[in-house]
Protein backbone atom coordinates (compact mmCIF):
# COMPACT_ATOMS: atom_id res chain seq x y z
CA UNK A 1 0.00 0.00 0.00
CA UNK A 2 1.31 3.45 -1.08
CA UNK A 3 0.24 5.20 2.36
CA UNK A 4 -0.62 8.95 1.77
CA UNK A 5 2.08 10.48 4.61
CA UNK A 6 5.22 8.95 6.04
CA UNK A 7 8.14 9.32 7.34
CA UNK A 8 11.42 9.40 6.06
CA UNK A 9 14.49 8.50 8.46
CA UNK A 10 18.09 8.84 7.06
CA UNK A 11 21.00 7.12 8.95
CA UNK A 12 22.30 10.23 10.58
CA UNK A 13 18.59 10.09 12.46
CA UNK A 14 19.17 6.66 13.32
CA UNK A 15 22.76 7.96 14.51
CA UNK A 16 21.66 10.85 16.72
CA UNK A 17 18.71 8.52 18.16
CA UNK A 18 21.17 5.80 19.32
CA UNK A 19 23.94 8.17 20.35
CA UNK A 20 20.88 9.46 22.89
CA UNK A 21 20.90 5.75 24.09
CA UNK A 22 24.14 5.21 24.67
CA UNK A 23 24.27 8.95 26.81
CA UNK A 24 23.16 9.69 30.54
CA UNK A 25 20.02 11.16 29.99
CA UNK A 26 17.03 9.45 27.97
CA UNK A 27 15.27 12.84 29.69
CA UNK A 28 15.54 15.70 30.87
CA UNK A 29 19.09 16.11 28.81
CA UNK A 30 20.48 18.01 26.91
CA UNK A 31 18.82 16.93 23.41
CA UNK A 32 15.64 18.98 24.25
CA UNK A 33 17.00 22.20 24.90
CA UNK A 34 19.13 21.80 21.67
CA UNK A 35 15.65 20.71 19.43
CA UNK A 36 13.99 23.88 20.83
CA UNK A 37 16.93 26.09 20.11
CA UNK A 38 17.23 24.80 16.50
CA UNK A 39 13.68 25.26 15.69
CA UNK A 40 12.90 28.58 17.41
CA UNK A 41 16.25 29.67 15.34
CA UNK A 42 14.60 28.02 11.95
CA UNK A 43 11.65 29.97 12.69
CA UNK A 44 12.84 33.19 13.94
CA UNK A 45 11.00 33.18 17.01
CA UNK A 46 12.32 34.56 21.20
CA UNK A 47 10.90 31.13 22.80
CA UNK A 48 10.36 27.60 21.82
CA UNK A 49 8.66 24.58 24.04
CA UNK A 50 8.96 21.39 23.18
CA UNK A 51 6.07 18.89 25.20
CA UNK A 52 5.13 15.40 23.90
CA UNK A 53 2.66 16.41 21.22
CA UNK A 54 0.71 19.15 19.47
CA UNK A 55 -2.53 17.92 21.27
CA UNK A 56 -0.54 18.58 24.71
CA UNK A 57 0.97 22.01 22.95
CA UNK A 58 -2.84 22.94 22.57
CA UNK A 59 -3.66 22.12 25.95
CA UNK A 60 -0.94 24.02 27.73
CA UNK A 61 -1.55 27.05 25.12
CA UNK A 62 -4.97 27.48 26.08
CA UNK A 63 -3.98 27.09 29.96
CA UNK A 64 -1.65 29.74 29.85
CA UNK A 65 -4.04 31.86 28.43
CA UNK A 66 -6.09 31.13 31.68
CA UNK A 67 -8.77 29.89 29.20
CA UNK A 68 -11.59 27.85 31.74
CA UNK A 69 -15.18 27.67 32.22
CA UNK A 70 -17.15 30.51 31.07
CA UNK A 71 -14.99 31.28 27.71
CA UNK A 72 -15.26 30.26 24.10
CA UNK A 73 -12.60 29.22 21.58
CA UNK A 74 -13.41 29.16 18.49
CA UNK A 75 -11.85 27.46 15.27
CA UNK A 76 -11.95 26.01 12.06
CA UNK A 77 -14.07 22.53 11.85
CA UNK A 78 -12.31 21.42 8.65
CA UNK A 79 -8.80 20.49 11.29
CA UNK A 80 -8.30 17.30 13.49
CA UNK A 81 -10.24 17.28 16.15
CA UNK A 82 -7.50 18.24 18.76
CA UNK A 83 -7.69 22.06 17.83
CA UNK A 84 -11.26 21.96 19.09
CA UNK A 85 -10.61 19.62 21.90
CA UNK A 86 -7.71 21.54 23.74
CA UNK A 87 -10.48 24.33 25.07
CA UNK A 88 -12.97 20.94 26.06
CA UNK A 89 -9.72 20.10 28.54
CA UNK A 90 -9.73 23.38 30.11
CA UNK A 91 -13.28 23.44 31.37
CA UNK A 92 -14.07 26.15 28.46
CA UNK A 93 -16.27 25.98 25.24
CA UNK A 94 -16.06 25.61 21.24
CA UNK A 95 -17.42 27.25 18.76
CA UNK A 96 -16.44 27.11 14.70
CA UNK A 97 -16.01 28.98 11.93
CA UNK A 98 -16.81 27.94 8.44
CA UNK A 99 -14.24 27.32 5.55
CA UNK A 100 -13.19 29.27 2.49
CA UNK A 101 -13.90 26.65 -0.15
CA UNK A 102 -10.92 27.40 -2.05
CA UNK A 103 -8.26 27.40 0.71
CA UNK A 104 -9.95 24.86 3.10
CA UNK A 105 -8.84 27.46 5.45
CA UNK A 106 -11.18 29.25 7.99
CA UNK A 107 -13.00 31.79 6.43
CA UNK A 108 -11.89 35.58 7.45
CA UNK A 109 -14.92 36.99 6.35
CA UNK A 110 -17.28 33.84 8.00
CA UNK A 111 -14.91 35.09 11.26
CA UNK A 112 -15.74 38.78 10.94
CA UNK A 113 -19.48 38.34 10.66
CA UNK A 114 -19.75 36.05 13.51
CA UNK A 115 -17.53 38.67 15.76
CA UNK A 116 -19.32 41.48 14.60
CA UNK A 117 -22.56 39.55 15.66
CA UNK A 118 -21.79 38.13 19.23
CA UNK A 119 -19.83 41.39 20.15
CA UNK A 120 -23.08 42.90 20.11
CA UNK A 121 -24.29 39.96 22.54
CA UNK A 122 -21.01 40.46 24.61
CA UNK A 123 -20.09 36.74 23.69
CA UNK A 124 -16.29 37.04 21.77
CA UNK A 125 -13.96 34.35 21.81
CA UNK A 126 -11.26 34.40 23.93
CA UNK A 127 -9.25 32.98 21.90
CA UNK A 128 -9.12 32.03 17.83
CA UNK A 129 -7.22 28.91 16.18
CA UNK A 130 -6.29 29.27 13.05
CA UNK A 131 -5.48 25.73 11.47
CA UNK A 132 -3.09 25.87 8.19
CA UNK A 133 -4.78 23.70 6.32
CA UNK A 134 -2.96 21.04 4.37
CA UNK A 135 0.26 23.77 4.90
CA UNK A 136 -1.45 26.91 3.29
CA UNK A 137 -1.24 29.79 5.79
CA UNK A 138 -4.31 31.97 7.08
CA UNK A 139 -4.71 34.85 5.83
CA UNK A 140 -2.47 36.44 9.42
CA UNK A 141 -2.36 40.08 8.20
CA UNK A 142 -6.28 40.23 8.11
CA UNK A 143 -6.60 38.01 11.23
CA UNK A 144 -4.93 40.45 13.13
CA UNK A 145 -6.93 43.21 12.11
CA UNK A 146 -10.12 41.43 13.20
CA UNK A 147 -7.46 41.08 17.00
CA UNK A 148 -7.04 44.61 16.82
CA UNK A 149 -10.54 45.19 16.62
CA UNK A 150 -11.90 42.83 18.63
CA UNK A 151 -9.17 41.87 21.14
CA UNK A 152 -8.90 37.77 21.03
CA UNK A 153 -5.52 35.79 21.75
CA UNK A 154 -4.87 34.15 17.94
CA UNK A 155 -3.15 30.81 18.08
CA UNK A 156 -1.74 29.34 15.09
CA UNK A 157 -2.20 25.35 14.75
CA UNK A 158 0.44 24.69 12.55
CA UNK A 159 0.82 21.04 12.25
CA UNK A 160 0.21 21.05 8.61
CA UNK A 161 3.01 24.28 8.30
CA UNK A 162 6.75 23.26 9.47
CA UNK A 163 8.64 25.27 6.84
CA UNK A 164 6.08 26.85 5.00
CA UNK A 165 5.95 30.68 4.69
CA UNK A 166 3.75 33.71 4.99
CA UNK A 167 5.01 37.16 3.65
CA UNK A 168 8.39 35.70 3.06
CA UNK A 169 8.87 34.45 7.16
CA UNK A 170 8.61 30.83 8.24
CA UNK A 171 4.92 30.34 10.20
CA UNK A 172 5.68 29.86 13.59
CA UNK A 173 7.82 33.40 13.50
CA UNK A 174 4.68 34.63 15.30
CA UNK A 175 4.32 37.97 13.70
CA UNK A 176 0.63 38.10 13.73
CA UNK A 177 -0.32 35.66 16.54
CA UNK A 178 0.67 35.11 20.11
CA UNK A 179 1.94 31.92 19.76
CA UNK A 180 2.23 28.85 17.00
CA UNK A 181 2.27 25.05 17.44
CA UNK A 182 3.82 22.30 15.59
CA UNK A 183 3.64 18.54 15.32
CA UNK A 184 5.90 16.15 15.17
CA UNK A 185 3.76 13.11 14.50
CA UNK A 186 5.51 10.87 11.88
CA UNK A 187 2.94 11.79 8.88
CA UNK A 188 3.90 15.64 9.39
CA UNK A 189 6.61 17.72 7.72
CA UNK A 190 9.60 16.80 10.21
CA UNK A 191 9.39 13.65 13.25
CA UNK A 192 10.51 13.13 16.24
CA UNK A 193 8.03 10.04 16.67
CA UNK A 194 5.75 11.82 18.31
CA UNK A 195 6.05 15.28 19.60
CA UNK A 196 4.70 18.89 19.38
CA UNK A 197 5.94 22.56 20.18
CA UNK A 198 4.92 25.53 21.53
CA UNK A 199 6.71 28.84 19.48
CA UNK A 200 6.23 32.48 20.72
CA UNK A 201 7.77 35.68 21.39
CA UNK A 202 6.35 35.71 24.26
CA UNK A 203 8.49 35.26 27.85
CA UNK A 204 5.65 35.37 29.81
CA UNK A 205 3.92 32.56 27.93
CA UNK A 206 6.96 30.59 27.40
CA UNK A 207 7.47 30.44 30.86
CA UNK A 208 3.71 29.59 31.85
CA UNK A 209 3.89 26.69 29.28
CA UNK A 210 7.49 25.39 30.34
CA UNK A 211 5.94 25.18 34.32
CA UNK A 212 2.80 23.37 33.12
CA UNK A 213 4.99 21.01 31.13
CA UNK A 214 6.51 19.55 34.44
CA UNK A 215 2.93 19.77 36.91
CA UNK A 216 3.25 23.33 37.74
CA UNK A 217 6.13 23.02 39.42
CA UNK A 218 9.38 25.81 39.34
CA UNK A 219 12.68 25.78 40.97
CA UNK A 220 12.62 29.77 40.51
CA UNK A 221 13.19 31.30 43.61
CA UNK A 222 11.74 34.65 42.40
CA UNK A 223 8.17 33.07 42.25
CA UNK A 224 8.64 31.44 45.35
CA UNK A 225 6.02 31.89 48.55
CA UNK A 226 8.54 30.78 50.92
CA UNK A 227 12.17 31.17 51.08
CA UNK A 228 13.92 28.40 49.77
CA UNK A 229 14.49 25.30 52.07
CA UNK A 230 17.66 24.17 50.10
CA UNK A 231 19.12 23.22 46.89
CA UNK A 232 16.95 20.09 46.21
CA UNK A 233 13.62 22.58 46.87
CA UNK A 234 10.70 23.24 44.23
CA UNK A 235 7.24 24.83 44.60
CA UNK A 236 4.35 23.77 42.74
CA UNK A 237 2.28 27.08 41.85
CA UNK A 238 -0.05 25.49 40.22
CA UNK A 239 -1.84 22.26 38.52
CA UNK A 240 0.17 20.92 35.54
CA UNK A 241 0.85 18.01 33.71
CA UNK A 242 3.77 15.52 32.38
CA UNK A 243 4.29 16.71 29.07
CA UNK A 244 7.82 16.49 28.76
CA UNK A 245 9.28 15.56 25.46
CA UNK A 246 12.19 12.90 25.85
CA UNK A 247 16.11 13.39 24.80
CA UNK A 248 15.09 9.79 22.52
CA UNK A 249 12.23 12.11 20.50
CA UNK A 250 14.15 15.14 20.49
CA UNK A 251 17.31 13.78 18.85
CA UNK A 252 15.24 12.79 16.17
CA UNK A 253 13.42 15.88 15.64
CA UNK A 254 16.97 17.76 15.80
CA UNK A 255 18.17 15.73 12.45
CA UNK A 256 15.69 15.70 10.92
CA UNK A 257 15.74 19.18 10.94
CA UNK A 258 18.92 19.24 9.34
CA UNK A 259 17.24 17.80 5.98
CA UNK A 260 13.87 19.94 5.92
CA UNK A 261 15.10 21.67 2.67
CA UNK A 262 15.05 18.48 0.61
CA UNK A 263 12.25 17.61 2.25
CA UNK A 264 10.28 20.46 0.96
CA UNK A 265 12.21 20.35 -2.26
CA UNK A 266 10.54 17.04 -2.55
CA UNK A 267 7.17 17.96 -1.31
CA UNK A 268 6.96 20.54 -3.53
CA UNK A 269 8.43 19.06 -6.64
CA UNK A 270 5.83 16.08 -6.47
CA UNK A 271 2.99 18.72 -6.21
CA UNK A 272 4.15 20.05 -8.85
CA UNK A 273 4.26 16.59 -10.65
CA UNK A 274 0.20 16.47 -9.91
CA UNK A 275 -0.33 19.73 -10.59
CA UNK A 276 0.61 19.17 -14.10
CA UNK A 277 -0.70 15.19 -14.49
CA UNK A 278 -3.54 15.97 -13.01
CA UNK A 279 -4.74 19.71 -14.63
CA UNK A 280 -6.72 18.28 -17.19
CA UNK A 281 -9.13 15.90 -15.01
CA UNK A 282 -12.53 16.67 -13.79
CA UNK A 283 -10.85 17.27 -9.95
CA UNK A 284 -10.38 21.00 -8.70
CA UNK A 285 -6.53 20.84 -7.55
CA UNK A 286 -5.03 22.75 -4.56
CA UNK A 287 -4.61 26.94 -5.33
CA UNK A 288 -1.38 28.69 -4.21
CA UNK A 289 -1.57 32.44 -2.78
CA UNK A 290 0.81 35.12 -3.74
CA UNK A 291 1.68 35.61 0.00
CA UNK A 292 2.36 31.74 1.04
CA UNK A 293 4.75 29.48 0.02
CA UNK A 294 3.65 25.64 1.67
CA UNK A 295 5.36 22.48 2.64
CA UNK A 296 2.70 20.41 0.93
CA UNK A 297 1.96 18.66 3.98
CA UNK A 298 -1.34 16.95 1.87
CA UNK A 299 -2.43 17.13 -1.61
CA UNK A 300 -5.77 17.35 -1.19
CA UNK A 301 -8.17 17.27 -4.70
CA UNK A 302 -12.11 17.63 -4.93
CA UNK A 303 -14.11 16.08 -7.27
CA UNK A 304 -15.99 18.66 -9.13
CA UNK A 305 -19.70 18.29 -9.00
CA UNK A 306 -21.41 18.76 -12.57
CA UNK A 307 -18.39 17.46 -14.19
CA UNK A 308 -17.70 13.83 -12.92
CA UNK A 309 -20.71 11.04 -12.09
CA UNK A 310 -18.32 9.36 -10.02
CA UNK A 311 -18.93 9.67 -6.12
CA UNK A 312 -15.73 10.23 -3.24
CA UNK A 313 -16.94 6.77 -1.97
CA UNK A 314 -16.42 5.03 -5.23
CA UNK A 315 -13.09 6.94 -5.84
CA UNK A 316 -11.63 6.33 -2.71
CA UNK A 317 -12.40 2.57 -2.76
CA UNK A 318 -11.25 1.67 -6.03
CA UNK A 319 -8.07 3.51 -5.16
CA UNK A 320 -7.40 1.79 -2.07
CA UNK A 321 -8.44 -1.40 -4.16
CA UNK A 322 -5.56 -0.39 -6.41
CA UNK A 323 -3.27 -0.12 -3.17
CA UNK A 324 -3.29 3.54 -2.80
CA UNK A 325 -3.61 4.54 0.59
CA UNK A 326 -5.67 7.89 -0.30
CA UNK A 327 -7.01 9.70 2.83
CA UNK A 328 -10.08 12.11 3.58
CA UNK A 329 -9.34 15.70 5.40
CA UNK A 330 -11.11 15.93 7.40
CA UNK A 331 -14.61 15.23 8.91
CA UNK A 332 -15.88 18.41 9.98
CA UNK A 333 -15.00 18.67 13.62
CA UNK A 334 -18.63 19.62 14.29
CA UNK A 335 -20.49 16.90 12.95
CA UNK A 336 -18.75 14.30 15.27
CA UNK A 337 -21.00 12.39 17.87
CA UNK A 338 -19.06 14.24 20.84
CA UNK A 339 -19.70 17.85 19.18
CA UNK A 340 -23.33 16.59 18.04
CA UNK A 341 -24.09 16.05 21.94
CA UNK A 342 -22.93 19.48 22.32
CA UNK A 343 -25.25 20.96 20.34
CA UNK A 344 -23.54 20.86 17.06
CA UNK A 345 -25.20 19.47 13.78
CA UNK A 346 -25.17 19.31 10.22
CA UNK A 347 -26.03 22.15 8.18
CA UNK A 348 -24.26 24.09 10.50
CA UNK A 349 -21.13 24.83 8.25
CA UNK A 350 -21.88 24.68 4.38
CA UNK A 351 -18.97 25.08 3.08
CA UNK A 352 -16.18 22.52 5.49
CA UNK A 353 -19.16 19.95 4.95
CA UNK A 354 -19.14 20.22 1.07
CA UNK A 355 -15.46 20.17 1.17
CA UNK A 356 -15.70 17.23 3.00
CA UNK A 357 -18.23 14.89 0.44
CA UNK A 358 -15.93 16.09 -2.25
CA UNK A 359 -12.11 15.81 -0.66
CA UNK A 360 -9.70 13.26 -1.08
CA UNK A 361 -5.94 13.13 -0.04
CA UNK A 362 -3.58 11.53 -2.48
CA UNK A 363 -0.54 10.48 -1.00
CA UNK A 364 2.43 12.93 -0.72
CA UNK A 365 6.02 12.16 1.04
CA UNK A 366 9.32 12.28 0.41
CA UNK A 367 10.44 8.71 -0.36
CA UNK A 368 7.43 8.73 -2.91
CA UNK A 369 9.03 7.79 -6.18
CA UNK A 370 8.00 9.45 -9.16
CA UNK A 371 7.28 5.80 -10.59
CA UNK A 372 5.07 5.51 -7.85
CA UNK A 373 3.10 8.68 -8.10
CA UNK A 374 2.74 8.32 -11.79
CA UNK A 375 0.32 4.32 -11.05
CA UNK A 376 -1.48 7.13 -8.66
CA UNK A 377 -1.79 9.29 -11.62
CA UNK A 378 -3.05 6.12 -13.92
CA UNK A 379 -5.54 5.03 -11.12
CA UNK A 380 -6.99 8.04 -10.41
CA UNK A 381 -7.71 8.55 -14.02
CA UNK A 382 -8.89 5.18 -14.56
CA UNK A 383 -11.09 5.41 -11.42
CA UNK A 384 -12.40 9.05 -12.59
CA UNK A 385 -13.36 7.84 -16.21
CA UNK A 386 -15.53 4.37 -14.74
C1 LIG B 1 -1.75 16.20 13.69
C2 LIG B 1 -2.56 17.36 14.13
C3 LIG B 1 -2.74 17.67 15.48
C4 LIG B 1 -2.31 16.78 16.60
O1 LIG B 1 -0.98 16.47 16.57
P1 LIG B 1 -0.36 15.40 17.61
O2 LIG B 1 1.10 15.75 17.62
O3 LIG B 1 -0.64 14.05 17.02
O4 LIG B 1 -1.01 15.61 18.91
C5 LIG B 1 -3.42 18.84 15.79
N1 LIG B 1 -3.91 19.64 14.84
C6 LIG B 1 -3.78 19.36 13.53
C7 LIG B 1 -4.33 20.30 12.52
C8 LIG B 1 -3.11 18.20 13.13
O5 LIG B 1 -3.00 17.89 11.84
Amino acid sequence: MIPYGKQSILEDDIEAVVDVLRSDFLTQGPAVPRFENAVKEYCGTAHAVAVNSATSALHLACLAIDLGPGDTLWTSSNTFVASANCALYCGASVDFIDIDFDTGNLSVSALEQKLEIRASKGQLPKVVVAVHYAGLSCDMEALAGLVSKYGFYLFEDASHAFGSEYQGKKIGGCQYSDLTIFSFHPVKIITSGEGGMVLTNSAELSERIQRLRIHGISRDVAVMSEPSHGPWYYQQLELGYNYRMSDIHAALGRSQLDHIDQIIQRRNALAHRYHEKLSNLPLQLPVSLQDCTSSWHLYVVRLVEGETEVERKALFMALRKKGIGVQVHYIPVHTQPYYQQLGFSWGDYPQAEKHYRLTLTLPLYPTLSDAEQDYVVQQLRIALSA
